[in-house]
């Protein structure tokens, strides 16, 4: 290796980490929900905020409309900020643009912005919600948008994952072994969002369909975590969502460790849940779901990249891994969960290369 090139900086007592993988956002999207926290204040849950038409169904709308530039530019922002937390590597999901055309321009999208040096893996999420116009008609929406829009992605390799939405309201137990089989045979690596809002068997499916990672899972019942382990499903827990749609309840992360399942964190970045900070979704981990600061640590860095398939590459610091390098202004791992919404990053590097030098650190 030559490094006669290379630089040398002073990381002497200071906590240095793998850079954080953001395995589980919506971060292409366009315009925004604030509107939506006091209508979740009086009471509404999301489920209502959907039916009313608000929810994914506004996002699925500002996004039709917006053009790629105005896609770029404001998902570009979100990245960016997110860098500056400490994202080196992020899973983005397309999902709102619920028809063909639409969810494969977003996956166009998508491979630009990678492209310009984001470090993407894209998933195909066509299976995000019903849109108004196949109400009620959710197997139309399956036969007609779903399925071709598998086979267009797995032609164009444009996604890795195949994600589904199982849940009351959006896609069924059936529908959703349906839509991953079909993506399992194209060659698709599967993921699913499981037993967010109720218990529907969604983490049982999971590890049925040996699926990489099931993710959300605030309800899933014991057994189904369990099953999870025997399979090596990633749980993939998201306590910001929880944080943010006042539900007032976590995920049940001491049965994970108790059923050997391992767990990975993610900030699930949408207009529902405007997380962009990892170190804030370790926050939540330790002081909501009672995760230890190591369990929350490796969540976030080295079983985040197994839930995307990458972690022969990244997660760790190794000898052969990706130079992905967070320098913090910390002196031990155990500040970083304690000190809570603070940024304390002084530099990030990805694949070797500082990307973001923070100053006041
Ligand atoms: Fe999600």
């Amino acid at each position: 290796v030559d490094t006669s090139s290379a630089q040398e900086f002073d990381c002497k007592e200071k906590l240095v980490l793998p850079g954080f993988i953001d395995c589980h956002t919506h971060a292409l999207f366009a315009g925004s929900r604030e509107n939506e926290l006091s209508m979740k204040l009086d009471g509404r849950s999301y489920m209502e905020i959907l039916k009313r038409g608000g929810g994914i169904l506004r996002t699925v709308r500002d996004t039709r409309n917006a053009s790629d530039e105005r896609l770029k530019s404001e998902t570009r922002k979100r990245l960016d900020r997110m860098i500056s937390n400490g994202t080196t590597t992020f899973e983005i999901k397309s999902g709102y643009a619920l028809n063909l055309e639409g969810e494969l321009r977003l996956l166009r999208v998508l491979r630009e912005l990678k492209n310009e040096g984001y470090d993407i893996e894209p998933t195909l999420l066509s299976a995000h919600a019903i849109p108004e116009e196949y109400s009620g008609r959710s197997s139309a929406y399956v036969d007609e948008v779903v399925i071709p829009s598998i086979d267009e992605c797995a032609k164009l390799k444009l996604a890795t994952f195949c994600d589904v939405f199982m849940e009351e309201g959006a896609f069924g137990e059936a529908e959703t072994e349906r839509i991953l089989n079909h993506a399992a045979e194209r060659g698709m690596k599967l993921k699913l969002h499981a037993d967010e809002f109720s218990d529907l068997g969604g983490a049982n499916l999971a590890a049925k369909l040996e699926v990489i990672s099931a993710d959300h899972l605030a309800k899933s019942s014991l057994r189904g975590i369990e099953q999870m382990g025997k399979k090596d499903v990633i749980g993939v827990l998201l306590p910001g969502t929880q944080f943010s749609s006042l539900t007032g309840t976590f995920a049940d992360a001491k049965a994970y460790s108790q059923a050997g399942t391992p767990v990975a964190l993610a900030t699930d970045l949408s207009p529902n849940s405007w997380i962009e900070s990892m170190q804030f979704v370790i926050n939540i981990a330790c002081y909501g779901m009672k995760m230890t600061p190591e369990q929350a640590i490796a969540g976030a860095t080295i079983n985040a990249a197994h839930a995307i398939s990458r972690g022969s590459i990244s997660g760790s610091l190794e000898l052969g891994k990706d130079a992905d390098v967070l320098v913090t202004g910390l002196s031990n791992s155990y500040e970083l969960p304690y000190r809570i919404a603070s940024n304390n990053l002084k530099m990030v590097f990805k694949k070797g290369r500082l990307i973001r030098e923070l100053s006041d650190r």
